[in-house]
């Protein structure tokens, strides 16, 4: 029997992907390596680190918040409860997504997946044996693996030398933490382990943290984490990282020439990008042309040069988010069926979640001018708003972009308490490509941290009321 589409792995691309396609009324099977499914995202990603950074954060607010609140209690860590917490938030993820297939009835194979060519799949078991399953589609949804850093041998034991999976177990809290690379996985597992206690020192390449996002939010959030404790050593090119002794050594000299220099720690986490995954797939056999960053290439319907082999997530272009990847999955899963399925690169959140999170969506500044668009900006502090002073939480701002003649909402960035959820209103607005008008004359409840939203918006066309 021939399956109408088989998934390999089961990260949110591929189990979105299987689940869609099953409700769709398609014969579905996933082939996952991984002992459990759910893919990085769920074992080693978005669901470890977030319990992580949320325990974290409660614990830095029984310490500098509750007193002021009139909440008096003695905080103590116990890291092994935290990791616990984590360990059983993850089990109980992936036990989500093994229920949600039976369920759907969605078949699945523990082993390697190869394609043999299209309308073929090999599965090879941990014991040898190899099995093969005959697939009218084929989605590739391999996902991606830890990116060392270029130029530089790094012998990560997850002990003392750490990529992101190492840094989610720690056994205990470092004294010194060195994180290489500001971007968002080194600053939230930083922030964890800051919070916990460790000195963290952050070594980045490029000038400023956090590359990519609107300059102005990179620029303010970098403050706030040095008032946390975070040393940045930006424009630092890193040469080499070795153990020496109970720890390891990170040797860097500024991208802008200068003398190098070199730091000790306890732990280095090397936080410098992740790589697309498609190791012993057997796609260069199966003719699946590759782009020239070793990704999957595929066309605006995710097909790739094969005819029945669609490929989504991490292990094609575009950002690396589960999000982006889950909602792959469902537009291939429709486009298989027949139906019209899409995704809207121009909208897609990013957040950063760290306290005070941040949360982008649409164009930052620096785009808008690249790009030559005439743009307005209303910003509103939090400083500002009600709810926020009420929860000691005034630290950052929202800031609304809108193109200058029509008005519409081209990008929206917040830095701020709940950020996170916080940024869909915009989305949504964007989405329906809605104006900043249409944003700052919707009714927002009072008081909310949303009002500053709305505030920001108002900015834009106009004047906000509270400042
Ligand atoms: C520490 C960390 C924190 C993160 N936090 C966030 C976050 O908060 N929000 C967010 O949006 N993103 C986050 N990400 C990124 C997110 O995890 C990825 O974007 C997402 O998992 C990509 O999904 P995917 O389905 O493409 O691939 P993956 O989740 O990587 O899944 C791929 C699956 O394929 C399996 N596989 C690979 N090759 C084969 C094969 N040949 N045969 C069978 N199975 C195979 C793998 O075992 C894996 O299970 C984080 C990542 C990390 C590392």
């Amino acid at each position: 029997m021939a399956y109408d589409v088989v998934v390999i792995g089961t990260g949110p691309g591929g189990y979105v992907c299987a689940i869609k396609a099953a409700q769709l009324g398609l014969k579905t099977a996933v082939v996952e390596k991984r002992e459990t499914f759910g893919g990085t995202c769920l074992n080693i990603g978005c669901i470890p680190s977030k319990a992580l950074l949320h325990a974290s954060e409660m614990l830095a607010e029984a310490q500098h918040s509750f007193d002021t609140l009139g909440v008096e209690v003695e905080p103590k860590l116990n890291l092994g409860k935290m990791m616990a917490h984590k360990d059983a938030t993850v089990t109980s993820n992936v036990n989500g997504v093994a229920f949600l297939f039976k369920k759907n009835k969605i078949d699945s194979f523990r082993g390697t997946g190869r394609v043999v060519s299209a309308g073929k799949v090999s599965v090879t078991a941990d014991d040898g044996s190899v099995q093969e399953i005959e697939a009218k589609n084929i989605v590739i949804a391999t996902g991606s693996d830890v990116a060392g850093i270029p130029g530089v041998k790094v012998d990560f034991d997850e002990n003392v030398i750490v990529s992101s999976t190492g840094a989610l177990s720690l056994p205990k809290v470092p004294e010194n933490l060195i994180v290489v690379g500001g971007g968002v996985i080194g600053l939230e597992l930083g922030s964890v382990w800051a919070r916990l206690g460790a000195k963290v020192t952050v070594v980045e390449y490029l000038d400023s943290i956090l590359g990519g996002m609107d300059g102005e939010v990179a620029k303010q959030f970098q403050r706030m984490l040095a008032k946390q404790g975070f040393t940045f050593k930006l424009g630092s090119k890193v040469t080499g990282v070795a153990k020496n002794g109970k720890g390891a050594s990170v040797t860097f000299e500024p991208v802008k020439g200068g003398d190098a220099e070199t730091i000790e720690a306890d732990v280095v986490l090397v936080a410098t990008g992740r790589s697309p995954y498609t190791e012993g797939l057997g796609l260069k056999e199966a003719g699946v042309e590759m782009d020239e960053r070793g990704r999957v290439k595929t066309d605006g319907h995710l097909r790739t040069n094969v005819p029945g082999i669609y490929a989504i997530g991490d292990v094609i272009a575009g950002p690396m988010l589960a999000h982006k990847a889950e909602d792959e999955g469902v537009a291939v899963a429709e486009i298989i069926a027949g139906q019209a399925g899409h995704v809207n690169y121009d909208v897609i959140p990013g957040v950063v979640y760290t306290s005070p999170e941040i949360a982008s969506v649409g164009k930052t500044e620096e785009e808008l001018k690249k790009a030559g668009i005439e743009y307005k900006v209303g910003k509103f502090p939090f400083t500002a708003n009600g709810r926020a002073r009420a929860m000691l939480h005034t630290d950052g701002f929202v800031k609304i972009l809108a193109d200058k003649a029509t008005d519409k909402v081209l990008g929206a960035h917040i830095v701020g308490f709940g950020a996170g959820e916080m940024i869909h209103e915009a989305a949504v607005l964007m989405e329906f490509g809605g104006s900043s008008e249409d944003l700052g004359r919707t009714c927002h409840a009072h008081p909310t941290m949303s009002e500053a939203v709305k505030e920001a918006a108002m900015a834009t066309f106009f004047k906000p009321i509270h400042i």
